[in-house]
């Protein structure tokens, strides 16, 4: 962070946005967004931006927060993760069996299961992640304390300068939902954060955010709720061409500084 603070223009998502509408996008902009609400955003992240004064926004996936409820993808990395079986037979459309004897089998298997369960609907998908659950032998393992963000903290960080995006309710795929579903999606948790937090909420994060994640229908039903941009997770950089409910991000998770400086300055050069 000191890193981008030193070699960047750090700006806030709403500044970004106004300054790509008015077409007057400073030299080295970036920007600094943290998706789901995990509590380590808090305890970790928190501290950090605050030190070096970093304009962060966060994106709530509202069911989760104050909750030990798990995100769904959650309970399917705490399944695989707790799990002692090492085969997975006739699950969902998957063909034929999984089998595993090494941990990238192992992850091998849990990528085929997650992208199954994007395809489905919430119902589908729910009763095919309770399977899992089962079939795993590992009931009562899809519940952590501590994992997501209380409201409190929520409220601390806000009053510490992060800003609070929408990331949907139940962090569906929002192109699998009919229009009534994505809508009680997209408006619903912008609603619970407006007021717990009492400011509006202006930006939203397709969760999974690739492009069979959102459709055209999804991009309206943003726009018509109130929102003033959303992000994706299709990689690259923003121009001011940009469609502002298509806004591209990168994740440079690389843990060495060199690494990361490489990889923020290969961004530049391919914007
Ligand atoms: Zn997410």
């Amino acid at each position: 962070m000191e890193y981008l603070v030193n070699n960047f223009n750090v700006l806030s998502l709403q500044e970004a946005v106004k300054r790509l509408t008015g077409k007057d996008v400073p030299d080295n902009a970036v920007v600094v967004t943290f998706d789901d609400g995990y509590r380590d955003n808090f305890l970790n992240a928190f501290p950090i931006l605050m030190s070096l004064s970093i304009p962060a926004t966060i994106f709530l996936a509202t069911n989760a927060i104050g909750s030990s409820v798990m995100l769904w993808h959650d309970r399917v990395f705490s399944a695989f993760r707790n799990t002692r079986c090492d085969r997975l037979y006739g699950f969902g459309n998957i063909s034929g069996k999984l089998l595993w004897h090494t941990m990238s089998e192992k992850l091998f298997a849990q990528e085929e299961v997650l992208k199954f369960l994007r395809s489905c609907n919430s119902i589908e998908r729910s009763y095919w992640i309770d399977r899992l659950i089962q079939v795993l032998e590992v009931a009562g393992c899809d519940h952590a304390p501590g994992l997501m963000l209380s409201w409190d903290q929520v409220v601390a960080m806000q009053k510490g300068g992060i800003s609070f995006g929408s990331h949907t309710a139940s962090h569906p795929i929002l192109s699998k939902l009919s229009r009534e579903e994505a809508c009680m999606e997209i408006l619903v948790s912008k609603r619970v954060i407006e007021e717990k937090l009492g400011i509006p909420v202006r930006a939203l994060a397709y969760p999974n955010g690739k492009t069979h994640d959102f459709s055209d229908l999804t991009k309206r039903l943003v726009r018509e709720s109130g929102y003033e941009c959303a992000v994706t997770t299709i990689f690259g950089t923003n121009g001011v061409e940009q469609d502002l409910f298509e806004l591209r991000r990168a994740t440079p998770w690389d843990e060495d500084i060199h690494a990361f400086a490489l990889r923020l300055n290969y961004f530049k050069l391919s914007s």
